[in-house]
C-alpha cells in the first residue's frame, strides 16, 4: 500500500536518510527498529510531510505523495502517533480526542468514534473529564493513540509508544496494536523494544546510520542475529 523508494531526506544541509526503501503492506504491521539516531523518526516525519524529501519517492497506492503537505496526508488516511505523545496537557482527555477529528469530514462521526475509543481504552472513559496533563505516561500514550484513531485512518504510524512505560502498560499497548491490525489497519511501528515489536509484526526493518540494513519477514527474524546487527557499528 505504501512504498518508500530510495528516499533521501534530512534537515537543511544535513542528509539523514540514504536511499531508504521499504514497503508497508496493506493490513499488515511493519516494525522499524534501530538504535538512537538511526533515522527512524526522520523517516516517519518524511512520510507525514514534516521533513522535506531530497530524492526518491513515497508512493501511496502507486501515486507519489512525497512532498505533499501534512494536512493532505491526513486526508489520504494516514495518522501519526508522535514520539513523546504530544498531547494537549491543558485540555481534558475528551477534548484531546475530539481534536483528532478536527477536520470537517470527521465531525459528523465524533460521537461514534468517541464511543469506540472508550470501548478500546476503558481507562480513558473513566478519565474523560480529567486534564490530560495529570495522566500517567501509559494513559497519555493511550490518549495519543485514541486521538489518532479519531480520524479513522487506514494507515497508523506509531513512533516509540513504549518509551518510558512500565512492562504491564507496554503489554497492554501491544495488545491494542494487535487488535488494530486485526481490524484491517495498516500499521507502521517504530520501536526500540525489539522482542515485543517483532512479536507483533509481519515484517521487520532494521535501520542504522540512515540506511536499511535488514529487511525480513517477522517469522524469519532471529532475535540474536538482530541484536548482533543492532549493536554493530
Ligand atoms: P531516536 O530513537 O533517538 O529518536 P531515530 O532513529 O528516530 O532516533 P532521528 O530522530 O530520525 O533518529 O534522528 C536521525 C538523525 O537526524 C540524528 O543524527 C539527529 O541528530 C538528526 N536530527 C533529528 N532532528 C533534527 C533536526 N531537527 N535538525 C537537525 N538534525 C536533526
Amino acid at each position: 500500500m505504501v512504498e518508500v523508494d530510495a528516499l533521501r531526506a534530512g534537515y537543511g544541509a544535513i542528509n539523514v536518510l540514504w536511499d531508504v526503501s521499504m514497503q508497508f503492506a496493506e493490513g499488515r504491521l511493519t516494525t522499524i527498529i534501530g538504535p538512537n539516531g538511526a533515522g527512524k523518526t526522520t523517516l516517519l516525519r518524511a512520510l507525514m510531510g514534516l521533513v522535506p524529501v531530497g530524492a526518491g519517492a513515497i508512493r501511496l497506492a502507486g501515486r507519489n505523495i512525497a512532498g505533499t503537505p501534512t494536512w493532505r496526508m491526513a486526508d489520504a488516511g494516514i495518522a501519526m502517533v508522535p514520539e513523546g505523545r504530544m498531547i494537549f496537557r491543558d485540555m481534558t482527555v475528551e477534548e484531546n480526542l475530539i481534536m483528532g477529528a478536527f477536520a470537517r469530514a470527521h465531525r459528523p462521526h465524533v460521537k461514534e468514534r468517541l464511543a469506540s475509543s472508550y470501548e478500546m481504552f476503558p481507562r480513558l472513559a473513566e478519565r474523560r473529564r480529567q486534564l490530560a496533563g495529570s495522566l500517567s505516561g501509559g494513559e497519555a500514550q493511550m490518549v495519543a493513540m485514541a486521538r489518532a484513531l479519531m480520524a479513522d485512518p487506514r494507515i497508523l504510524v506509531v513512533d516509540e509508544p513504549s518509551l518510558g512505560l512500565a512492562p504491564i502498560v507496554v503489554a497492554e499497548l501491544f495488545g491494542i496494536l494487535a487488535r488494530l491490525k486485526a481490524e484491517g489497519r495498516t500499521i507502521v511501528l517504530v520501536e526500540q523494544n525489539t522482542a515485543q515489536a517483532v512479536g507483533v509484526a509481519d515484517h521487520v526493518y532494521l535501520m542504522q546510520g540512515g540506511r536499511v540494513v535488514l529487511s525480513q519477514a517477522a517469522t524469519d527474524v532471529r532475535l540474536e542475529e538482530l541484536h548482533a546487527l543492532y549493536f554493530a557499528r
